[in-house]
């Protein structure tokens, strides 16, 4: 599915050295390069304050630490995801709210989070998925009518812009009042092991997410609230100081690929290529809204599960995103969730399937992917 040693060729002598460096000095934890990636980051993103810390699952629970949510405050979040995003609510004793998605998009839909909304609402956590912006502008109008507080879950989309309808461009992970990512290897910019981010441009909560990250500190051995050890260490700041530079060319490449495959499936019967919220499907050449971290067809057919024990069979590697809704996992299970609430998910997982996405797939790989698939599902 990725392909991170072909990767690591193209930066090998600047991690190397920098790795080096930091065993020489053996400053593992809180080096200058926690700082400098720190900083660049700030810049890449146009966010005033980046807090890295140890993985994308703690920068969201920091974030609902920082923001002061209560247990029994509602947050309502995208039933389609990755677990780790209701995880965190429910850890924090605060109540998940799980709704349904866009069937083009696979992000949260906006219906269905105006319905969800009751006077314990607190927050709303849009997770981007697979790599562009759930509709910030409809969530932005929200939030501020009821007054909610808007978390990012940008583990998927980092690097990826959002266009308001006025034209303005904001980097994803940086339009709600807090935004968090993860630099899980697989991800669009990845580490190599744990670690996280949170994003915002209120001074105030920057202040506070920097203390909590590192037990409440604000000054040695003062701890002024509750925190927690969650820390990126020098070494994953070296390896991500050294492929910031390269992520818009990587998302780039994974745009490429995305094209190259949706030409492919375009006219295909039975497979349906993923949308871009411009509304593109992938193909154009000028689109900056998406940056692929998984490329997700649906196989309207019903023959999803026999083309994934074929692809198997041709040693192509896929992946379902995500089997199961979150509403259906026993840790989750509410009896406040009616299956009639959730079409688009229940339809989804039936039909989802991830082909292989990463920043080095070559032409003669995407060939042989694309007819692999289609004379399976249309031969
Ligand atoms: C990967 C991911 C996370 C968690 O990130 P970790 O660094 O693995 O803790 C959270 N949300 C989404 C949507 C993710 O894809």
């Amino acid at each position: 599915m990725v392909d991170l040693g072909q990767q690591y060729q193209g930066i090998k002598e600047q991690v190397n050295t920098a790795i080096a460096e930091i065993m020489q000095t053996s400053a593992f934890i809180n080096g200058p390069q926690v700082k400098a990636f720190q900083k660049e980051l700030e810049d890449y993103l146009g966010v005033k304050h980046v807090i890295p810390c140890g993985n994308g699952t703690d920068a969201l629970q920091i974030a609902m630490m920082g923001l002061g949510l209560e247990p029994g405050d509602e947050v309502i979040t995208a039933d389609f995801t990755f677990a780790a995003t209701v995880e965190v609510i429910a850890l924090l004793r605060l109540t998940p709210v799980l709704v349904d998605v866009n069937p083009d998009t696979f992000n949260i839909d906006i219906a269905a989070i105006e319905k969800a909304i009751t006077p314990k609402t607190k927050a709303i956590v849009p997770v981007h998925l697979f790599g562009q912006c759930a509709d910030m502008d409809a969530i932005m109008e929200l939030a501020n009518k009821h007054n909610l507080y808007v978390i990012e879950d940008n583990a998927q989309a980092i690097g990826a812009n959002h266009t308001f309808k006025d034209g303005r461009k904001q980097k994803a992970g940086t339009i709600g009042h807090v935004g968090s990512t993860s630099f899980f290897p697989s991800k669009n910019l990845g580490a190599y092991g744990d670690g996280g981010a949170i994003f915002t441009n209120d001074d105030g909560l920057a202040h506070t997410l920097r203390g909590m990250v590192n037990h409440g500190m604000y000054k040695r051995y003062h701890h002024d609230v509750i925190g927690v050890n969650s820390r990126l260490d020098s070494m994953q700041a070296a390896v991500l100081s050294a492929k910031l530079p390269k992520l818009d060319a990587y998302c780039n490449a994974r745009r490429a690929a995305a094209r190259k495959y949706s030409e492919a499936f375009k006219d295909e019967p039975n497979i349906v290529v993923p949308k871009t919220v411009n509304g593109c499907e992938g193909i154009c050449s000028s689109c900056d809204c998406h940056v692929f971290h998984q490329y997700t067809l649906k196989i309207t057919n019903g023959k999803r599960d026999a083309l994934i024990a074929h692809l198997k069979e041709k040693e192509i590697p896929c992946g379902v995103y995500y089997p199961i809704p979150l509403h259906r996992q026993k840790a989750y299970l509410d009896e406040r969730y009616k299956e009639a609430d959730f079409p688009v998910t229940n339809q989804l997982i039936q039909e989802v399937i991830s082909l292989p996405m990463h920043t080095e797939l070559d032409d003669e790989q995407i060939a042989y992917i694309t007819s692999t698939v289609i004379g399976f599902v249309n031969g």
